[in-house]
C-alpha cells in the first residue's frame, strides 16, 4: 500500500502493514448479563447488535477511531494514514479559520488565536517550486497565511536554536558521565521516523541512547502553547498551532501522548501540514506564491526577524553544532574545518577530532533506512565506535522528506533536490549560542538551563512498543 511516511516506517517489516484484507480493530466493551457475556450479532451490512438474554437487540454505535484510540500495536502505520490525514490537514486549518470568522461575526465568543510555524526545509521547497529565494518565500508565505486569517507566523529555526543548545548540553553531560548505561553514543532525536522505528523494533536496547531533547517542531509547540499563551493571557486550548513540515512523520510526532496537555485537552502542535499541502492550499486559492503580497515574519520576542539558518546541512546541523561545542568545551579545540569521510555511501559519513595524537571524538551521519539498520546492528554487537550519530530516516535528510513538493516532468528528483539544497543554504547562518533572544528566554521563560521547567519544556521521553502480531500474520 502506498505511503507518504519515511522509508524507515514503510520498510521496517511486513508486519508493520495491514494488508488490504485486514482491518484495524478497536476492542469494544461488552456488558455482562448475570455472569454471562451478552451475545454480539453481526449483520451482513457490518452493523453490530448486542443481544440481551431476553432476546432484546441493541444496535451498537459505529466506533470512530481517532489517534487517541490507537493501540500502537505496530500494525497500523498504513491505516493510520487516513486518520492522520483527516485530523491533520489543510482542511482542518480552514475549518478553524472558518469557525473564527463566525465567532468574530457573532461578537460574543472568543476566537482562537491561530499560529503557524514554518520549517526552513518547507520554505526552501516552496521557494524552489516558485523560483524565488528562501527569504522571499518566508515573507510571501506569511502574507498568504495572514490574509487567510492566521494571527502569527513564526520560523521554526528559532526553536531549533533551543533544540541545538540543549543537544549540546546533553552531549557534554553524557560524555562526562560515561558510567550510565546508554550514555554514548548519543543518537539524534529530531527525526520522528527514526524514533518511531526505534520504539517499535529495537525498544529498550536502543531507546536510552536517543537524545531526550525535543525536536524543533515540539520545542516550537512548547513556546507557542506555554510562552506565547501566557503573553496573551490565553489558555493553551485557546490557541490553534499549526506547523509546516517536510514530512508526514511529523504528524505522528505531534500526535504523541507526551505532547498532549491533559488539563486543557490540547496538543502542543494541533496540526501538521506538509510543504506539498501548503502548495495545494495555494493552488486551491488560485495563487502563485511568487505573486503574493509579502509580509514580515513574526518574532516571539518582538525583535527583528531576519531569516537565518544553522550550518551543518538540511537536517538541522545537529552533528555540526554538537561537534564544535564538544571540541571546544571538552578539549579546548576550535574546529575550523570539518573533514567528513564517506563510508559505505554518501548517506553514511564520519568525522573525527584528534587531540594529542588520539581520536577523542568520533561522530557520524546515518541517513536512510539501510544505514540506520547497519548502525543499530553495530550498536547491538557493541561495535559502534561513535560518540554521536545524527540519525535521519530519509536518504539525503529532511530536504528530501516525503512531504516536500515533487518534481515536475521537466526536472529530475535529483536536480530539484540540488536546487532545494542551494536555496536552503543560501541564508546567513548563526550559532545558536549567539542569539540574544534565546539567551533571554532561558532566563525569563525557563528560569535557567538546568531547571525543572527547562526539562519539561525542552525534553521528552521514549517508550518501547510491545509488538502485537495480528492473527493473519502471526508466525508460530
Ligand atoms: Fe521527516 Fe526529516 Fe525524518 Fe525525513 S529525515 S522523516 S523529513 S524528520
Amino acid at each position: 500500500m502506498a505511503s507518504n511516511f519515511s522509508g524507515a516506517l514503510r520498510l521496517t517489516d511486513l508486519d508493520d502493514f495491514i494488508t488490504p484484507s485486514q482491518e484495524c480493530v478497536k476492542p469494544v466493551k461488552v456488558n455482562r448479563i448475570s455472569g454471562k457475556t451478552a451475545a454480539i450479532k453481526i449483520e451482513p451490512d457490518g452493523s453490530y447488535f448486542q443481544v440481551e438474554k431476553d432476546g432484546l437487540e441493541t444496535k451498537l454505535e459505529k466506533a470512530q477511531i481517532t489517534l487517541n484510540d490507537c493501540l500502537a500495536c505496530s500494525g497500523c502505520i498504513t491505516s493510520a494514514e487516513s486518520v492522520l490525514i483527516t485530523q491533520q490537514s489543510q482542511q482542518e486549518l480552514y475549518r478553524i479559520l472558518g469557525e473564527n470568522n463566525s465567532l468574530a461575526a457573532d461578537g460574543k465568543s472568543k476566537r482562537k488565536l491561530v499560529v503557524v510555524s514554518i520549517s526552513p526545509q518547507s520554505r526552501a521547497s516552496l521557494a524552489a517550486k516558485y523560483k524565488i529565494t528562501s527569504e522571499e518565500a518566508a515573507c510571501k508565505l506569511t502574507g498568504f497565511l495572514k490574509k487567510l486569517g492566521v494571527d502569527y507566523v513564526f520560523d521554526t529555526t528559532f526553536a531549533r536554536n533551543l533544540s541545538l543548545l540543549e543537544s549540546q548540553y546533553e552531549f557534554i553531560r553524557r560524555f562526562t558521565n560515561k558510567s550510565t548505561k546508554g550514555s554514548l553514543p548519543m543518537l539524534a532525536s529530531a527525526c520522528p521516523g527514526w524514533v518511531c522505528y526505534a520504539e517499535k523494533t529495537h525498544g529498550s536496547y536502543v531507546l536510552p541512547y536517543i537524545s531526550t531533547t525535543k525536536s524543533p517542531q515540539q520545542i516550537m509547540g512548547s513556546l507557542v502553547k506555554d510562552y506565547l499563551t501566557r503573553l496573551h493571557g490565553r489558555t493553551p486550548d485557546e490557541v490553534y498551532h499549526v506547523t509546516v513540515m517536510p514530512c508526514f512523520d511529523k504528524k505522528l510526532e505531534a500526535s504523541r501522548e507526551d505532547f498532549f496537555n491533559d488539563i486543557y485537552s490540547t496538543r502542543d502542535v494541533d496540526c501538521v501540514i506538509t510543504s506539498a499541502e501548503v502548495d495545494m492550499m495555494l493552488e486551491g486559492e488560485g495563487l502563485s506564491l511568487a505573486d503574493v503580497e509579502p509580509s514580515k515574519l513574526d518574532s516571539l520576542c518582538n525583535s527583528d526577524t531576519e531569516i537565518v539558518n544553522h550550518a551543518g546541512g538540511g537536517s538541522g546541523g545537529y552533528l555540526h553544532h554538537i561537534f564544535h561545542h564538544a571540541a571546544q568545551h571538552l578539549f579546548g579545540t576550535k574546529v575550523e574545518d570539518m573533514q567528513y569521510k564517506t563510508l559505505r555511501n554518501r548517506d553514511f559519513k564520519e568525522v573525527m577530532l584528534e587531540h594529542e595524537g588520539e581520536v577523542v571524538l568520533r561522530f557520524a551521519l546515518a541517513y536512510g533506512f539501510r544505514n540506520i539498520q547497519n548502525l543499530v546492528q553495530k550498536l547491538k554487537r557493541g561495535k559502534s565506535p561513535y560518540h554521536f550519530v545524527e540519525v535521519m530516516a530519509c536518504p539525503s535528510g529532511c530536504l528530501n522528506g516525503g512531504g516536500q513538493i515533487r518534481p515536475t516532468d521537466d526536472e529530475t528528483a535529483k536536480d530539484l533536490l540540488e536546487r532545494v539544497q542551494r536555496l536552503y543554504s543560501d541564508v546567513r547562518t548563526i550559532r545558536p549560542e549567539d542569539n540574544t533572544d534565546v539567551e533571554k528566554l532561558y532566563v525569563e521563560w525557563l528560569g535557567g538551563s538546568e531547571t525543572e521547567k527547562a526539562k519539561t519544556m525542552l525534553h521528552t521521553q521514549y517508550h518501547k512498543v510491545e509488538k502485537m502480531t495480528n492473527a493473519l500474520t502471526i508466525k508460530w
